[in-house]
């Protein structure tokens, strides 16, 4: 086995070590997403709630605004009647402030309906922020072991990636770059050992005149089926 050849099968091993640390990480997102989803559930619903209680409240202060608004036209009406002279004027404010009592009593009914509405989104409210702040909690453990978990993984990359950027110096250039590209179309292994006059990978078979090349150059050829880099293995007796 050429030494170009040890070199790339040690690179390899490096990536395929990076890339089971990278699958590790990816693993632990299903987890994240779900504690995020259940969190993010309530946190929408008291999003939902405070925006109900905002309107309601606006709708409070705008109905007792009218509603003393209302108070000041009574008062003004029974000022009226004591002014009044005839006794069609006194009918006439006596119909008036009636009426206007009548809608401040309707009004009054609206506020108390409101004031009861208000009274249970408030509560409602509460009740979810607690649940938020439950599901906190329970999450915290949950939360931190997928942390430390990555935080684990993170500081194994990075020994591993530092390991890798020292095996590359050993091979050259041109063949890492073109182990690189093949690695880059997701391929896990881009350098695989022949299987006996097969291609290790795709198992398609090698034309004898460049089986005879490899054997005899050692050289790290592309398989045109599949795309890899494959390599003869010396004493492999199916081969010769
Ligand atoms: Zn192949």
């Amino acid at each position: 086995m050429s030494t170009e050849l040890q070199a790339l099968l040690v690179v390899q091993a490096d990536d395929v070590i990076i890339h089971g640390l990278e699958q590790r990480i990816v693993a632990l997102e299903p987890r994240i997403r779900e504690l995020d989803a259940r969190r993010n559930r309530v946190a929408e619903a008291i999003a939902r709630s405070t925006q109900a209680v905002q309107a309601e409240e606006q709708r409070q202060a705008f109905l007792r605004d009218k509603i003393a608004e209302h108070k000041q036209l009574i008062e003004k009406n029974q000022a009226q009647m004591d002014a009044v002279k005839t006794m069609k004027q006194a009918t006439a404010a006596a119909a008036q402030l009636e009426q206007a009592r009548r809608i401040v009593q309707v009004e009054e009914g609206d506020l108390l309906a409101l004031n009861r509405r208000l009274d249970e989104l408030r509560g409602a409210l509460t009740t979810q922020k607690k649940e938020l702040d439950a599901i906190e909690a329970e999450q915290e453990t949950a939360r931190s072991e997928v942390a430390a978990e990555r935080a684990a993984i993170d500081g194994e990359l990075s020994t591993a990636r530092e390991k890798r950027a020292t095996s590359a110096k050993a091979v050259p250039g041109g063949l890492l770059s073109k182990y690189d590209r093949i690695r880059g179309r997701k391929r896990v292994e881009a350098v695989v050992a022949m299987r006996g006059m097969a291609c290790g990978a795709c198992d398609t078979a090698i034309p004898m005149q460049r089986r005879h090349v490899m054997t005899a150059t050692a050289a790290i050829e592309l398989c045109e089926a599949c795309g890899v880099l494959m390599y003869f293995v010396a004493g492999d007796t199916a081969a010769t």
